[in-house]
């Protein structure tokens, strides 16, 4: 096996689990990466278009109430953020449905914590179901506050589909990381989805649980790829690196590699073709292969509005609820690059 041989393949067929792993070995240069983009790119572009694809986003649709706490999540950082206060009203999942079709959307993400009681549960199917009544979007019904069985609902309210991320397919990481989660019951909830022809959204956190005197876990990122090969509904796939929070048990661990993530982002458009693949705001994950920018315009309760941003883009949709305005930043690089946005 060799590189090119393998990209060149690449171009008009899915690679397999070996060549996917090949890849993550052997490009291990600049040089290497940009054959790698090159690959990627143009089976982008042959099986979605040269065209960057945008989301608005919702948060939080429930709180979460995971103990013990993610050890790399937000609530380390600020403890409210995912409290009953950040949770938007049913007026104000309406107003912000209407805002982000006011401004072309034609798809959104909910996000929130996870609160699998009874109560969370019902929080987060009203919210899910206030969006798909009050609006035309296409609804991704995230939080995971929700268990196998309550997936045909999220059918029954008309949801385009499901986003439970698993971040790690690694059992030991996951213990390690997110003690108070379980990776079965993930699992389950991916499975009951495919069940119920809802599309699966998922993510990749490359660098969760990586220790510098490590290799890096080629193994895993591969295994986590082809789990997910099975599913015909696996619809949108975000690539993120680990990003060390304040105050959290794993601050002072190492960021996840840029590098290694581009190259991940690649390789999976490599094997998945035609799938929406996260990142779009990024001139590299652009041309590693994406066509997805799921944040455009983040609506979320005043008081916890996103930290990075500055206030001239901050825009009060009423007096306790705000949108982001990403539009320019999140198209600046496709629109660079000729690419249509839609
Ligand atoms: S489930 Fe999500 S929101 Fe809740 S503690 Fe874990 S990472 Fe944080």
């Amino acid at each position: 096996m060799n590189v090119d041989t393998v990209l060149k393949e690449a171009l008009v067929r899915p690679i397999s689990r070996e060549e996917a792993f090949f890849l993550f070995r052997k490009i291990q240069s600049w040089d290497r990466l940009m054959d790698l983009f090159k690959a990627a790119s143009k089976v982008r572009d042959d099986e979605v278009g040269y065209k960057l694809k945008l989301m608005g986003f919702i948060s939080r649709i429930a709180p979460c109430r995971t103990e013990p706490v993610c050890k790399y999540c937000f609530r380390w950082r600020d403890s409210e953020s995912f409290s009953e206060k950040a949770v938007p009203t049913t007026e104000q999942l309406k107003i912000a449905a209407k805002a982000l079709e006011e401004r072309g959307m034609k798809s959104v993400s909910l996000g929130g914590g996870t609160d699998r009681s009874e109560e969370g549960r019902a929080m987060a199917l009203n919210a899910a179901k206030t969006v798909c009544e009050n609006s035309k979007l296409k609804v991704w019904a995230g939080s995971c506050s929700f268990l196998p069985e309550d997936i045909p609902k999220y059918r029954e309210i008309g949801v385009e589909g499901i986003t439970c991320n698993l971040e790690t397919i690694n059992e030991n990481v996951y213990k390690e990381l997110r003690p108070g989660e379980s990776l079965e019951l993930r699992k389950k909830i991916i499975e009951a989805t495919e069940a119920a022809g809802l599309g699966i959204d998922n993510t990749l956190m490359v660098g969760l649980g990586w220790k510098p005197e490590q290799p890096q876990p080629y193994e895993d990122w591969v295994e986590f790829f082809f789990y997910f090969k099975r599913f015909k509904n696996l619809r949108i796939l975000e690539v993120h690196p680990f990003r060390p929070i304040e105050n959290s048990p794993v601050q002072a661990w190492p960021p996840g590699s840029v590098f290694e993530a581009e190259k991940a982002r690649a390789i999976a458009r490599l094997i998945f073709r035609d799938i929406d693949i996260s990142g779009g705001r990024s001139l590299l994950s652009l041309l590693a292969g994406a066509n997805l920018d799921m944040h455009c315009y983040p609506v979320s309760k005043a008081s916890r509005a996103w930290r990075e941003d500055l206030p001239c883009r901050i825009l009060r949709l009423e007096p306790d609820l705000v949108m982001v305005d990403n539009y320019h930043i999140v198209t600046r690089a496709a629109r660079e690059l000729g690419m249509e946005i839609e």
